[in-house]
């Protein structure tokens, strides 16, 4: 059966989250002592396989670390099966080496068990804390498969895999169309019809307030040098820790929730767009996008990074799944932009250039909008996939639908048409328009 998650606010009372707060450095410390072990083993040629290296600090682990007593078994179990996961992926090309986790680099989380706690409604019962409040109460009917409590900023999460059966996990489409979708970096994404929708670029318009809540720690960090006869500028002396000021923590507090209210705006877009877009369609044309050597460049990494788009390929993908839709990838070599996308033309502007926004066709005189052009000849790639045979049916008739599950999806702001983008004075005025502002 298919696998949702559900992340949900905590609403926990001062004690919780010292709780929780003890119980993630538990689960972090659990971690470095396993990986410090493997690579020892390693090195001495050995093979480490985590149950082994479980068993050998279960056996210790009581007269070595009394204080573990405190802190459910749990969340010092849990760290073996995550880092033997971790080399997995390692070994299979999909993550970089497992490393120590600093305290204040990683984030903080801890693992719990699907049978040591208990959702009731909108709150949750967890081992050693008791009830804690939820902000919203689980989504999804199913196996519950497990929980981790997760620190985001000063916010605490519960996020819960549930396997849900396929009526639930499978969603009906409510059109079948055929679109090829060019994304870019000065346009979020272009439809083959002509639309566009610009990313709300959260990141760069709060950039001057993380700029500002920035200084603020380093303002707090300057004046705690000055008790120990260090001048505001002076290089801080190996060794010596500077003490942590109440408002140093709390301006650090400031910008790490700048920093996720910016993540979740920029999610709340993704979220919407992939799920319009594969909701709308039954088969999308796009871009292979190589993400990496994207971010290799530079100037384009900051607008990549700040538009989202691996996630946005991660979410197109399992909505895709869901709602039935393929997603044609264009071959890495595919020249959507080069290539006219009048009907019976296919001349290719070999000397197109980043630069060139628009181009006319000398084949045909026609003048193409560089990224609708590509949206349109990406779209030919799905096409003949799509209709008639190779979509999968629409589920209406098998499957109810579960309105009320999988939460209410609202049209994405940030939309454009090419005739708005006209009449206003630049693209990213448009999108300023459409966005919450940043509290
Ligand atoms: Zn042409």
């Amino acid at each position: 059966m298919p696998t949702l998650a559900h992340k949900i606010r905590l609403d926990p009372t001062p004690d919780q989250i010292q709780y929780f707060k003890q119980a993630s450095g538990t689960a972090r410390f659990v971690w470095n002592w396993a990986l410090d072990e493997w690579n020892r083993r390693y090195a001495a040629g050995q093979k480490p396989q985590a149950p082994a290296l479980k068993k050998q600090f279960n056996a210790l682990k009581y007269q070595q670390f009394p204080w573990l007593r405190n802190i459910h078994r749990d969340a010092h179990a849990q760290p073996f099966a995550d880092l033997a996961d971790a080399w997995l992926r390692f070994f299979t090309g999909q993550n970089d080496r497992p490393v120590f986790k600093k305290k204040g680099e990683t984030s903080d989380s801890f693992y719990v068990a699907n049978d040591k706690f208990q959702v009731a409604d909108r709150r949750v019962k967890l081992p050693k804390i008791g009830w804690v409040r939820l902000r919203e109460s689980l989504r999804f009917p199913g196996k519950i498969l497990g929980a981790r409590v997760v620190r985001d900023a000063d916010q605490w999460f519960l996020s819960v895999p549930v396997s849900v059966p396929d009526s639930i996990y499978y969603r009906t489409r409510t059109g079948q169309g055929v679109e090829g979708v060019d994304v870019g970096v000065k346009t979020f994404a272009t439809l083959s019809t002509g639309k566009k929708i610009v990313g709300p670029k959260a990141h760069r318009r709060a950039l001057r307030r993380l700029k500002i809540r920035q200084r603020a720690i380093t303002r707090k960090m300057q004046a705690a040098k000055t008790p120990i006869g260090l001048a505001p500028q002076d290089p801080l002396p190996q060794g010596i820790r500077l003490p942590r000021s109440r408002n140093w923590d709390k301006a650090k507090n400031h910008v790490a929730r700048t920093h996720l209210r910016i993540a979740h705006l920029r999610q709340d877009f993704l979220h919407k767009t992939s799920t319009r877009l594969c909701r709308e369609n039954q088969a999308v044309g796009i871009e292979t996008l190589s993400v990496k050597g994207m971010m290799a460049n530079h100037r384009l990494a900051r607008s990549i990074a700040d538009q989202g788009f691996g996630q946005f390929y991660a979410l197109w993908q399992y909505k895709a799944d869901r709602y039935g839709t393929q997603l044609i990838e264009a071959d890495r070599w595919f020249p959507s932009s080069k290539l006219c996308s009048t009907p019976g033309c296919g001349y290719l502007k070999k000397d197109l250039t980043l630069k060139d926004r628009s181009w006319t066709c000398p084949g045909c005189g026609v003048t193409h909008d560089r990224d609708v052009n590509a949206a349109i000849n990406l779209k030919g790639l799905a096409t003949p996939t799509a209709l008639p045979v190779a979509t999968r049916p629409v589920r209406t008739a098998t499957v109810p639908e579960h309105p009320d599950i999988g939460g209410k999806v609202t049209p994405a702001r940030h939309e454009a048409t090419p005739e708005s983008l006209l009449s206003a004075s630049g693209q990213e005025e448009v999108g300023a328009h459409h966005c919450a502002p940043i509290l």
